[in-house]
């Protein structure tokens, strides 16, 4: 595609919105600027291709579609049939799996539709069997209150929060955490690693009906193989969620006892992380849970996004060229230099390094809070998150990390080398903030001191860092 092609689609785009409210058209080009200025190091973002972001933006949006390929709710539904099973089909093709469901809206939907599906197949429900027959919204209070009865309690095991696992691998803030009786495996105090013989222990003695692997925060390989003879061993139904890793997969960087597909019962995921397509949802699996499944709309998902879908089939469609593969290679790559970067200057790494997209900084070395040093970075032009670290002290809101991963950059170019030069920046700025007093003179966990003037310096070297790099390159607004 040219670069008249894309700028000409972008620029006619913000004139057509700009006519009804502008101040939308200046949020949208506001927003591509501050992303091409920033040194984007959030884990879980991408920048998804002209192409992904231009199938999102017309009229499937408009289409209701609930049901499945072929066999919808809703009439004249051809077009949005051919756009979901071409995503189905590459998400099929791309990751080796017998089955693609491509509905879901984001990676929450996607758990919940698997956790359904689980417990639709393992667990004897008449009432579920009612609710699978009918509309949802046709149940009586009667009927959910057998639901509940008969489906509560459940269990499962899933990594802990703090050694990396995810708020919807049964936390209580979110729904699965009511749903499910939860327990979770952490990892080895002394490694930072997971401990698979500690996570055999917690099956056999809890006996989940569901096994979870999966992360938000760990920046290590997990061996699937192992986690689905520990499933086994309790008679678990193993569900992998590779929400942040799906790119790895598909790039072909996780494979044998890494690669989750063939060793899960059951395989969700976000698609706009390392995958690198439109925000989403996917569920893989084989045929024993398809049908299951294909029920996540209107169990606990209203009607698909046929826009989102189009997109979710170029994405997929991009990551199956062999191009991808050199990619996800490079994501990896350039974690482990910023990792080396970092511990090269002394800054403490859970784990000690990385094998995937993510690097975990314990920022405890530099006297910081992870919410003083994520806002100090930002000051700095560098934008990540703060996350806890194993038996943080400062728990989940102030923290003692900071999460930063290489997709993103990645994905605009840059290689080991500014890699490197990033975590000089990253150093810089987190050695020279300090904390700030409370007016009592206790220290604040949110305050900090740094010196206005480095902070700008940061700034300018990271867009400099990033001016051999240009975002969108073929795309031009002005
Ligand atoms: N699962 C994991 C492992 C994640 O890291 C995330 C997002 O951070 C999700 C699920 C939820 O994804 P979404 O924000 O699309 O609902």
């Amino acid at each position: 595609m040219s670069l008249n092609a894309e700028s000409t689609a972008f620029r006619s785009a913000l004139e057509v919105i700009r006519a009804v409210e502008p101040r939308v058209a200046d949020a949208i080009g506001a927003e591509l600027a501050d992303q091409r200025e920033s040194l984007k190091l959030i884990a879980s973002e991408n920048y998804a291709s002209p192409a992904t972001l231009l199938a999102m933006g017309n009229w499937f949006s408009d289409k209701y579609a609930e049901g499945t390929v072929g066999r919808r709710f809703y009439a004249g539904c051809q077009n949005v049939d051919t756009v979901e099973a071409l995503a189905a089909e590459h998400a099929r093709e791309l990751f080796g799996a017998a089955h693609a469901y491509v509905q879901p809206h984001s990676g929450i939907d996607a758990n919940l539709v698997a956790f359904w599906a689980i417990l639709a197949d393992r667990v004897e429900s008449p009432a579920l069997k009612k609710a699978q027959v009918r509309q949802v919204n046709d149940l009586t209070e009667a009927d959910w209150f057998a639901l509940r009865r008969e489906l509560g309690n459940q269990r499962m095991l899933g990594m802990s929060l703090d050694a990396g696992g995810h708020l919807t691998h049964g936390f209580r803030p979110n729904i699965s955490g009511k749903m499910f009786d939860q327990r979770s495996y952490g990892t080895d105090p002394a490694t930072g690693l997971i401990d698979y013989d500690k996570v055999a222990e917690a099956a056999r003695e809890f006996k989940p009906l569901i096994l979870v692997a999966g992360y938000s925060a760990y920046p290590r390989k997990v061996n699937f193989r192992i986690m689905r003879e520990i499933a086994e061993s309790v008679g678990a139904t193993f569900m992998v969620d590779m929400a942040h890793f799906a790119g790895l997969v598909a790039g072909k960087v996780f494979t044998g006892d890494f690669d989750p597909v063939p060793h899960a019962h059951i395989v969700t995921t976000t698609t706009h992380k390392s995958l690198r397509g439109p925000r989403g949802g996917m569920v893989l699996c084989g045929p024993e849970l398809a049908d299951q499944v294909d029920r996540g709309c209107p169990m606990v998902l209203g009607g698909p996004l046929p826009h989102v879908m189009a997109a979710k089939a170029v994405a997929l469609a991009e990551a199956r060229r062999p191009d991808f593969a050199d990619y996800a290679q490079r994501i990896v790559d350039n974690a482990q230099a910023l990792a080396e970067g970092l511990l090269r200057r002394g800054t403490k790494l859970v784990t000690g390094g990385t094998d995937n997209h993510l690097v975990l900084l314990d920022i405890s070395g530099y006297g910081l809070t992870g919410r003083q040093a994520e806002q100090a970075l930002l000051d700095s032009g560098i934008v990540t998150n703060r996350n806890a670290v194993p038996q943080d002290p400062n728990g989940a809101w102030y923290t003692s990390g900071i999460r930063i991963g290489t997709p993103a950059l990645t994905t605009r170019g840059l290689g080991t080398a500014e890699m490197d030069q990033t975590a000089e920046l990253i150093h810089t700025v987190l050695s020279q903030t300090s904390p700030r007093s409370n007016a009592d003179g206790t220290p604040s966990k949110a305050k900090y001191v740094l010196d206005a003037a480095l902070a700008d310096k940061v700034s300018k070297q990271a867009s400099d860092l990033l001016t051999g790099f240009p975002l969108y390159p073929a795309v031009d607004l002005a």
